[in-house]
């Protein structure tokens, strides 16, 4: 800071400029400053109400300020925050043994985001080959426009390579293939190879689900070769394709998943699930972090875990699923010069827009903001729909008749 500089008072509302002037420019924030929510409720600084239809990017699964969430975090708060890796805690363990028999997994680590999930499971597979004596095993093979997160390892196993530009030198021994092209995987596969880490369906990458015969060509091909396949459910996880995670409704098992985002439902949390065998490689002292599971994470997710995981609730998203799917395919016919196709599962849904509008659809969010939608993109040509799985029919109507206004202005 100069000496002319002045501080803004601690108690003088903040905006967009403020934002600019002191926090470091990776994000383009909106104009709107959100200060309150509820369920798929948000209003901003000037009581403006919007329908949040992103979720935090796929985090607030159960909506904002669910009233179990919040009672779980109070409750907690009064008891127990933190004992560091130390000690263990009632939240985790209880936390651990839930997600274990509700998965294929035996083991959980717990950790604070999707990227170090990821991070998580990338080193436990390098490790595994290396305590097996396979020191040749390290290559890994990951999709091309895929998203692992923001670490060095996940942004390099990551498929879009304008995030690793100007990092170098990156990580080594890595491959990239087209996503849902079986004969690619066959080509880049060897036994070299010690994972390959895949998304079930790609969140950020456009909205694209994978095949079952490509999910279940890679859980054959990391057989023939002995190398685990790690399934990526930090976003399409948790109940977001009407599953509690992805890889059920497919019908093929990996050996590492990992979750985070609607984990916590807005609390930072991330868990990598695994088999005894592959959890063996880890040793204590081989990988940790502070907070990991720690008391508050652990007893919000095991609420979120218990909330979601219910035949029910799941049921619900299935038929959100089918309901919003109906409305946007409606918008497809309504505006065909600029929507070409609706696809996704569950409530995790992508509109291709046409090549007419390619490169749009930043503009297209922000014009259903002005009418009230607040909407995600997944790529510069790709509106990506990712409510609250609570969300109800009316909601979605409401959606479609605001995002309908929004296209109308931009014909
Ligand atoms: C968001 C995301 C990540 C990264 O999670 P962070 O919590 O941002 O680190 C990783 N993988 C997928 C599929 C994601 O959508």
């Amino acid at each position: 800071m100069t000496a002319t500089t002045t501080n803004t008072p601690p108690n003088t509302p903040v905006t967009r400029s403020t934002f600019d002037d002191v926090i470091v420019p990776t994000y383009a924030p909106s104009t709107l400053v959100p200060v309150r929510a509820k369920g798929l409720d948000l209003w901003d600084q000037e009581g403006r109400q919007y329908l949040d239809f992103t979720a935090g990017i796929a985090v607030t699964s159960l909506g904002h300020c669910h009233p179990d969430v919040v009672h779980t975090l109070q409750q907690q708060a009064e008891k127990l925050w933190h004992v560091g890796n130390g000690y263990t805690n009632e939240p985790v363990l209880e936390l651990a043994r839930s997600l274990v028999a509700a998965t294929f997994a035996d083991r959980a680590f717990f950790c604070n985001s999707g990227a170090e999930a990821n991070e998580a499971a990338l080193k436990l597979a390098r490790k595994y080959a290396a305590k097996n004596g396979h020191t040749h095993k390290t290559r890994i093979i990951s999709c091309e426009n895929s998203f692992h997160g923001r670490t060095l390892f996940t942004v390099s196993v990551g498929g879009q390579p304008k995030y690793t530009e100007g990092f170098g030198p990156l990580p080594a021994d890595l491959t990239h293939i087209a996503f849902n092209d079986i004969t690619a995987a066959r080509e880049a596969m060897g036994n070299d190879v010690c994972a390959v880490m895949v998304e079930p369906v790609q969140g950020e990458g456009g909205v694209m689900p994978a095949t079952t015969e490509y999910l279940q060509a890679l859980r054959e091909l990391c057989d023939q070769h002995g190398a685990l396949l790690i399934f990526d459910e930090v976003q399409c996880g948790m109940g977001r394709t009407g599953q509690l995670f992805a890889y059920m409704g497919y019908g093929v098992t990996p050996d590492i998943l990992t979750s985070a985002k609607a984990l916590g439902n807005g609390y930072p949390v991330g868990a990598m699930l695994t088999t005894n065998t592959v959890a063996a490689a880890f040793a204590v002292g081989t990988h940790g972090t502070t907070y990991g599971g720690n008391p508050l994470a652990a007893s919000v997710a095991l609420t979120v875990l218990r909330t979601i995981n219910v035949p029910s609730f799941l049921l619900r998203v299935k038929h959100a699923s089918k309901t919003l799917i109906l409305a946007l395919q409606g918008l497809v016919q309504e505006f065909p010069h600029m929507l070409a196709e609706v696809r996704g599962s569950g409530l995790l849904l992508g509109v291709q827009l046409t090549a007419t509008y390619a490169g749009r659809a930043k503009e297209m969010t922000k014009a259903a903001e002005e009418q009230g939608l607040m909407l995600l993109i997944a790529g510069p040509d790709v509106l990506r729909f990712a409510p609250a799985l609570i969300v109800t029919d009316e909601q979605i109507q409401e959606a479609a008749t605001r995002l309908r206004r929004a296209l109308a202005t931009l014909v």
